[in-house]
C-alpha cells in the first residue's frame, strides 16, 4: 500500500505516524502553481480554494503512484463534509481509483473504527497506541519549537538564521522513532534555538501579530504567501490561531482530559458567533479576543475566497476590532490572489499597527 495525505503544515508528523504503522509513505509535493492549476482545472468552479489545492495535491500524489490517501473530514453547516466524496469521484473520473480514507471526529463518524482498523494493518493495538502516543508528543514538541522560531525570527541578527534553524529542528525530529529519540531531538533543538543570535529589542517596541482564519490557509505557507515569514521580515512576532497539536486536542481528544485552546476560543467568541456555523469561524473571532487579551498589537485574518463561515466572521470583525481596540486586516486568498497587491496592504497595515503602538507609548 502506497499511502499519502494532503500537504498542510509540518507534514513530517503525518509521514511519521503512517511509517510507524508500517506503511510505505509518499509525501506529496509542496503545493506549487502546478498544484493549484491542476486543482482549479479539475474542481467545480464554486469549490472553496482549499478544496482546489488539495485536489491538485491528490492528483500529484496519484501521479507518484499512491493508491491510498488519508485525510480529515468535516461536518456541520459548511462544505468541508463533502470534500472527501467529491475528491474521490473526481479522482475516479481521471482514472485514479484509489482508497480515500476520511477520518472524522470519532464520535461523529460511525465508520471511524473500521477506518482505523484498515490503517492498523497487522499491527497490534498496543503498537497502534504507542505510535499514536509518540506522534502526539512529536506534534506537541514541533509546535512548541515552531512558535518559538516565529517569536525569534523578527529579531535575528543575520537574515535566514531562524529559517535555517527551523529546518534543522525539523530534521532532528524527523530522525526520532521512539521516546528516547524524541528527547534527543528536543535537546539538540534547544541548542539550535539558542544558537540564533537576536537583537535586544525593548518590550514596548515589539510588535505582535496574531493570524486567524480557516485552518488550511492559516497553516499552509505555500498558499498564504508564507505569511509568518513575511510578517517576521517586517519585524513582527507571529502566532497562529491554529496548530496541529491543538487541532488534535480539540477534535480527537475528549474535552474531559484537557480543555483545548479551540474550546477556549469558542468560549471567547460566543458573544459574536453563538453557535457552530462550520469551519473555524467561531475560533477565528474568539482568537481575536484572546490575542487582544494577551496584548497582541494586530490581527491578520486569512480566509479562502467565498468561504462561508469566514465570510460571516469577516462581517463581525469590524465590531470586534472596535470593541477590543485592535486593528484587523482580512485577506481573501484564492488562485487569483495578487501577491504584490496583498504585500502592499500588509505593509501598510503593519505601519498602521506600529504607529498606533508608538502613539500609545508616547501618551
Ligand atoms: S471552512 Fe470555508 S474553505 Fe473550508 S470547506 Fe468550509 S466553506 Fe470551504
Amino acid at each position: 500500500m502506497k499511502i499519502s495525505f494532503p500537504y498542510m503544515g509540518t507534514v513530517l508528523v503525518y509521514k511519521k505516524l503512517l511509517q510507524l504503522l508500517g506503511h510505505e509513505v509518499i509525501i506529496p509535493p509542496r503545493p506549487t502553481k502546478r498544484t493549484i492549476d491542476l486543482g482549479v482545472k479539475y474542481s467545480p468552479e464554486f469549490a472553496c480554494f482549499p478544496f482546489k489545492v488539495i485536489m491538485g495535491t491528490y492528483i500529484e500524489a496519484c501521479e507518484m503512484g499512491v493508491d491510498t490517501i488519508v485525510s480529515s473530514g468535516g461536518f456541520g453547516p459548511c462544505r468541508a463534509g463533502f470534500y472527501g466524496e467529491i475528491h474521490r469521484r473526481i479522482l475516479k473520473s481521471l482514472g485514479y481509483d484509489i482508497d480515500l480514507i476520511i477520518l472524522d471526529q470519532p464520535l461523529q463518524d460511525k465508520n471511524f473504527l473500521k477506518k482505523v482498523k484498515f490503517l492498523k494493518g497487522n499491527n497490534s493495538w498496543l503498537d497502534v497506541i504507542k505510535a499514536v502516543k509518540f506522534t502526539y508528543r512529536l506534534i506537541q514538541e514541533i509546535d512548541r519549537f515552531e512558535k518559538e522560531i516565529y517569536r525569534l525570527m523578527p529579531y535575528e541578527t543575520e537574515p535566514g538564521q531562524a529559517k535555517k534553524a527551523w529546518n534543522s529542528i525539523q530534521a532532528e525530529f524527523d530522525q526520532a522513532i521512539d521516546q528516547a529519540g524524541l528527547e534527543r531531538a528536543k535537546e539538540r533543538s534547544l541548542d539550535i534555538l539558542k544558537s540564533i543570535k537576536v537583537h535586544e529589542i525593548p518590550e514596548k517596541d515589539k510588535i505582535r501579530i496574531g493570524i486567524v482564519g480557516e485552518i488550511y490557509v492559516v497553516m499552509e505557507p505555500s498558499i498564504n504567501m508564507d505569511m509568518e515569514e513575511l510578517l517576521c521580515k517586517l519585524g513582527c512576532e507571529v502566532e497562529r490561531s491554529q496548530y496541529l497539536s491543538e487541532w488534535v486536542d480539540h477534535n480527537l481528544l475528549p474535552n474531559i482530559f484537557k480543555k483545548s485552546r479551540d474550546a477556549m476560543f469558542i468560549e471567547k467568541g460566543k458573544p459574536y458567533i453563538g453557535r457552530a456555523i462550520g469551519g473555524h469561524a467561531q475560533q477565528s473571532v474568539g482568537a481575536i479576543v484572546d490575542f487582544k487579551d494577551r496584548n497582541f498589537d494586530g490581527i491578520i485574518h486569512l480566509m479562502p475566497f467565498a468561504c462561508l463561515p469566514e465570510l460571516i466572521s469577516q462581517s463581525i470583525i469590524p465590531r470586534i476590532s472596535k470593541e477590543h481596540n485592535i486593528p484587523v486586516l482580512t485577506l481573501a486568498i484564492d488562485e487569483q490572489t495578487g501577491q504584490t497587491n496583498a504585500l502592499t496592504r500588509i505593509e501598510a497595515f503593519i505601519d498602521l499597527v506600529r504607529n498606533k503602538k508608538a502613539s500609545v507609548n508616547i501618551a
